[in-house]
C-alpha cells in the first residue's frame, strides 16, 4: 500500500506532566522506591515504565496508611486535606503541582473567601471526581458546584453571585457556551479564563492536523479527560479517527491505498509512543 504517515509536532506531554515525570526520575536515580499518589500520568506505557524504575502508585486510602515516607502530588494537585494528612503522617512531599494549576488553586481559594459573606457560589466547570477537580473543590472547603456543560446548571442559584472557574483541560469551545448562557440567566456572574494556554491553542492546531490527513491515530489512555475532549475534536473533523491506547490495537483494515496517516495525541501521550505507533504502522502496513 502507498502510506504517507506523520506524526503532530505539537502532541507529547505537556509541561506540567513533563515536569512531574522528570521530577519522578531524577528521584528515582538514587533511591528504589517512590510512592505518587494516584497516576502520574494517564497512560498505562508510560507508568509502566516508570514502575519499572521503581515508581509505585497509591490511592488516597493506602496513602492515609503510609507514615515517614516520600510521596509524589502529580501535575493535577490536591485538595488542603491531603496536605495536612501528610503532616500529620511525617510524610515528605515532592510536590509536582503544575504552576497553572496552583494558580487556579490559589484565585479560588482567594474568590471564595472573597464571595462568602455575600453568600456567593463557586462554579467548577469540569468532571466531577477528577483529582484536579477535587483538588479545586478543595479550595473552597467543599462547597464548590461542579457542572459539566449546561446539564448542571439547576444546581445554581442564579440570585446570588457566581464565580465560573474552569478544569485546565476542559474544552474551549464548550466553556465558552456555558459561560455564555451563565452569563445570559445570572445578574451577578463573573467568569474567569481558566483553561490552560497549552491545552486551548492545541485545539487549533490539532483541528488543522486533523483536517489534513484522510485518516487519524490519536493516541491516549481512556483515563485521560484531555484526551476524551481532543480525540472527540478530531473526530468532529475526521470521521476516521480512530482512539487507540497503544499499538496492539491498530487494525491494518482501517487503511486504504493513498491513505496520509496523522498520529496525535493527548498532553498526557509521551512521544516515544507516537513514534512506536509509526514504526508499528509501517510495518503492518507497508
Ligand atoms: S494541561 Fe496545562 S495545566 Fe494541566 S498539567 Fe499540563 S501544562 Fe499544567
Amino acid at each position: 500500500m502507498n502510506i504517507k504517515v506523520e506524526i503532530d509536532a505539537g502532541s507529547g506531554f505537556c509541561y506540567g506532566v513533563i515536569r512531574a515525570v522528570e521530577q519522578a526520575e531524577h528521584y528515582l536515580k538514587f533511591n528504589s522506591r517512590l510512592y505518587s499518589l494516584g497516576d502520574i500520568v494517564h497512560n498505562s506505557l508510560e507508568l509502566d515504565r516508570l514502575k519499572g524504575k521503581g515508581l509505585k502508585i497509591l490511592t488516597a486510602k493506602d496513602v492515609r496508611n503510609l507514615k515517614n515516607d516520600v510521596i509524589l502530588i502529580r501535575a493535577h494537585g490536591e485538595p488542603p486535606e491531603t496536605y495536612r494528612m501528610a503532616r500529620d503522617n511525617n510524610l515528605q512531599i515532592i510536590d509536582c503541582t503544575c504552576p497553572v494549576v496552583l494558580k487556579l488553586q490559589e484565585k479560588i481559594r482567594s474568590t471564595y473567601l472573597e464571595i462568602k459573606e455575600a453568600e456567593g457560589q463557586i462554579v467548577i466547570f469540569g468532571k466531577a471526581g477528577h483529582a484536579e477537580v477535587n483538588g479545586l473543590v478543595g479550595q473552597t472547603d467543599g462547597t464548590a458546584i461542579v457542572i459539566d456543560g449546561v446539564r448542571g446548571l439547576d444546581l445554581i442559584d442564579f440570585e446570588r453571585p457566581i464565580a465560573l472557574f474552569s478544569q485546565t483541560t476542559k474544552d474551549p469551545v464548550e466553556y465558552e457556551r456555558t459561560a455564555a448562557y451563565m452569563l445570559e440567566r445570572g445578574k451577578n456572574v463573573k467568569v474567569f479564563n481558566t483553561i490552560c494556554r497549552q491545552v486551548a491553542s492545541r485545539h487549533n492546531s490539532l483541528v488543522r492536523f486533523a483536517e489534513s490527513h484522510s485518516i487519524v491515530l490519536f493516541v491516549s489512555g481512556k483515563e485521560s479527560s484531555n484526551g476524551k475532549v481532543l480525540y472527540d475534536l478530531c473526530k468532529s473533523v475526521n470521521p476516521r479517527s480512530y482512539w487507540l491506547e497503544n499499538k496492539d490495537l491498530i487494525d491494518p483494515t482501517w487503511f486504504k491505498d493513498g491513505d496520509f496517516v496523522g498520529i496525535c495525541g493527548a498532553t498526557s501521550t509521551p512521544k516515544w509512543q507516537l513514534e512506536e505507533i509509526k514504526a508499528k504502522l509501517s510495518y503492518i502496513i507497508f
